[in-house]
């Protein structure tokens, strides 16, 4: 073990500790209160956080400050400020007011916003979000906070999640009481997201054009050998791997990160991290920090690390799961069946409210993984299908079963759990070896979200999930005040909920064709690409859901639908020209060298008479040429297909373009170039192998 842990943890945060310790008594009360209550923010307060804030900064080292966001590109943003204000007299002071602390100005302008900057201001303001705590990166006092435009819309992915943290908070709480629950006073979503990644060399990174630009390698003939050994996942960790972890782990405890658990994963020279489970915007926060660190840290040590959901063809890519789970405000878990019956009760509806809110959402849920990177890995038999559905395991079926059957003393199980004389059975020993191919599993007292690729940013699904669960939480919480006995209403509605619900629900293998094809019969969506799925953000159903819990308008929704394929376009486009580039410019050059020294062997051999029909070099030259011919054409098809694409303005025809058309191409292309990889001498190839770039850290 490294450096007294307990000491560094936390130690660049503006946590509860450095508050209590540095504000006085009634701010600091104040504060809580705010960041308790959700209460907008006093500016005599605001000044006195302000003031510690600065003071604690600059002892540690910062200069600047900067209101920390996540605008709608999914990565971060930052815009500093020095703390300096100058005094007129040539001297200076350190500043930094409450107003400051506050509200931010950056330029929305530079920021996706999907037509509504044309209807509205450029201009956006940051506001602070006191729940998650202010922290030193890079010399700067980082505050995370919203971002709007001057409008009030909306413009960047923590928001919506704040907005649907409150919702569900509140219809959990209206439920629960409802339920008897006389302690409830609010119910906190929480998120514990492992974090998937690869680290290659830094060096042969730079050699590939495509992994520079576009994230992943465009080409890439498979290894010979490959994960199919299976002996990398929780192998030993490598010196130099196990040198950017420790690292890695410093670092990310001193920003109050938990990070706890590090192993390598399926795939060789991937590797996963997972953090402790927190409050989900407090959780996305961490997460998005995470990847930046990781990618910092990798640097440091020779190291690049890829956050790409596949960087690598035919090799796994990586995701990240999204474990989700409620919890009150006096610890309990809601997902987690409990000792006593009561308990047993809110567990099993809280497990129906979510196969209700997975089954009305299922395309949300998709959606919200969506992106051209993701769709390489959904639905290929290494990650979840495109296909939502849940895994609850046989036992917790068999219950539900009982529950829709109504057999309240017929099933042994179901009279546990309906009269609510014994406990439940302890699920956990269930999910020993639970079922890894679901999207959404139950894992004993949470459940899994597996979808998300690994360069998300956690917050749309969460905003989803928390949305969708409370608008299911709502409907019952309405049949419960309208009714007299809330224990029949209950059974009632559970039963109705199994039913017009279970198709949800799949214990099996979900990288089968019959399961593809049951799903199919049961009606659930596929949605292969982020073209066919995110079109339908924007149907009645969504807007509905979305607007009636005040989480987005219809033209927010409309603008983030736009942003979306905009950016799987933008994304194609840019591999597309990426593509043709390095055809054109490394692979083509390359080939035909060899070509040429090959066709010299071939003269040689036919100059001293010894070239059959069947030589050897003579054969190789054909198949060269031939392929050559073909890598030509390809590249040649690809331009016009890129060229095509350019001439489309509308973003929800480009989208289905750049599925139908564009990806099949570069496709083609991809085809001829891995296999002349496969023939071409080595030492002409111009990017490290696949065999290189794995397994050589
Ligand atoms: P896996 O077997 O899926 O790799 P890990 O132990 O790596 O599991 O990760 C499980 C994740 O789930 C951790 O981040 C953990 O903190 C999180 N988790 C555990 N309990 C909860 C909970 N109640 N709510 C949210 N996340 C949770
Ligand atoms: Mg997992």
């Amino acid at each position: 073990m490294l450096k007294d842990v307990p000491e560094i943890f936390g130690s660049l945060v503006f946590n509860d500790d450095v508050m209590s310790a540095r504000l006085p008594r009634d701010i600091y009360k104040s504060l809580h209160k705010t960041i308790e209550e959700g209460k907008s923010l006093d500016i005599t307060v605001a000044n006195a956080v302000a003031a510690a804030m600065k003071d604690w900064a600059l002892e540690k080292g910062a200069t600047h400050y900067t209101h920390w966001f996540q605008p709608l590109t999914g990565i971060t943003a930052e815009k500093h400020d020095s703390f300096l204000e100058p005094q007129g007299d040539g001297k200076v002071i350190m500043e930094f007011s409450g107003k400051a602390l506050i509200k931010g100005e950056p330029d929305a302008s530079s920021f996706p916003s999907g037509g509504l900057r044309e209807t509205f201001e450029a201009r956006g303001y940051t506001a602070w979000d006191p729940t998650s705590y202010a922290f030193i990166k890079d010399d700067s006092l980082c505050i995370p906070t919203i971002f709007c435009s001057f409008g009030g819309e909306v413009l960047d992915k923590k928001t919506p999640l704040l907005r649907s943290m409150e919702v569900i908070d509140a219809k959990a709480t209206r439920l629960l009481r409802l339920m008897g629950d006389d302690q409830v006073t609010r119910v906190n979503s929480t998120v514990g997201p492992e974090q998937e990644y690869f680290l290659v060399d830094k060096n042969l990174y730079k050699k590939r054009r495509d992994l520079v630009v576009t994230g992943r390698t465009l080409f890439g003939a498979k290894p010979p050998k490959g994960q199919e050994l299976d002996d990398h996942y929780f192998g030993v960790i490598k010196p130099r791997i196990k040198a950017f972890m420790q690292e890695l782990n410093e670092e990310l405890w001193k920003l109050g990160v938990y990070a706890k658990t590090e192993h390598n994963e399926a795939a060789p020279a991937q590797h996963e991290l997972a953090p402790v489970f927190t409050t989900t915007n407090i959780a996305a926060d961490q997460n998005q920090l995470t990847m930046e660190i990781m990618k910092k840290v990798a640097d440091r040590h020779g190291l690049a690390c890829l956050l790409h959901e596949k960087p690598f063809a035919g090799v796994n890519g990586s995701g990240k799961h999204n474990n989700w789970s409620l919890s009150t405000n006096y610890g309990k878990n809601l997902f987690s069946p409990g000792k006593k019956p009561q308990d047993n009760k809110t567990f099993l509806v809280c497990l129906c409210a979510v196969l209700e809110a997975v089954d009305r959402s299922q395309d949300l849920l998709r959606i919200a993984s969506a992106s051209a990177g993701n769709d390489h890995r959904l639905g290929a038999a290494e990650a979840p299908p495109a296909i939502m559905s849940t895994f609850l395991g046989d036992e917790l079926t068999e219950i539900l079963d009982a529950i829709e059957r109504g057999e309240h003393g017929e099933n042994k199980k179901a009279e546990k759990v309906v009269t609510g004389v014994e406990v439940l059975p302890d699920f956990k020993k269930d999910t020993t070896d639970r079922n890894r191919t679901s999207p959404i599993a139950f894992t004993g007292n949470k459940f899994e979200f597996r979808m998300l690729g690994s360069s998300f940013s956690i917050a749309d699904i969460n905003t989803v999930i928390n949305t969708a669960v409370a608008d299911s939480f709502e409907r019952l919480a309405d049949r419960l005040e309208a009714t007299d006995d809330i224990e029949a209403e209950l059974d009632k509605w559970m039963s109705e909920t199994v039913t017009a619900h279970k198709r949800i629900i799949f214990n099996g293998n979900n990288y089968t064709q019959e399961w593809i094809d049951e799903a199919h019969r049961r009606g659930l969506y596929e949605l292969k690409t982020t073209a066919d799925a995110v079109p339908l953000f924007v149907s009645e159903k969504n807007i509905e859901l979305f607007t009636k819990h005040k989480i987005f308008t219809k033209s927010e929704i409309a603008s983030r639908c736009e942003i979306m394929l905009d950016s799987y376009s933008k994304v194609l486009h840019i591999e597309g020209l990426t593509m043709i580039e390095m055809a054109r410019k490394e692979i083509l050059p390359a080939v035909i060298t060899y070509t040429n020294e090959v066709a010299q062997s071939v003269k040689l051999r036919q100059d001293i008479g010894v070239c059959s029909e069947n030589d050897a070099t003579l054969r190789l030259c054909k198949k060269l040429t031939k392929l050559t011919d073909d890598l030509y054409s390809k590249t040649k098809e690809l331009d016009s297909a890129v060229i095509g694409l350019e001439r489309i303005s509308n973003s929800l025809e480009a989208s289905a373009y750049c599925r139908d058309v564009l990806l099949p191409a570069m496709n083609s292309l991809r085809a001829i170039a891995d296999e002349l990889e496969t023939i071409v001498a080595e030492k002409h190839w111009p990017y490290p192998s696949y065999s290189e770039l794995l397994f050589n850290v």
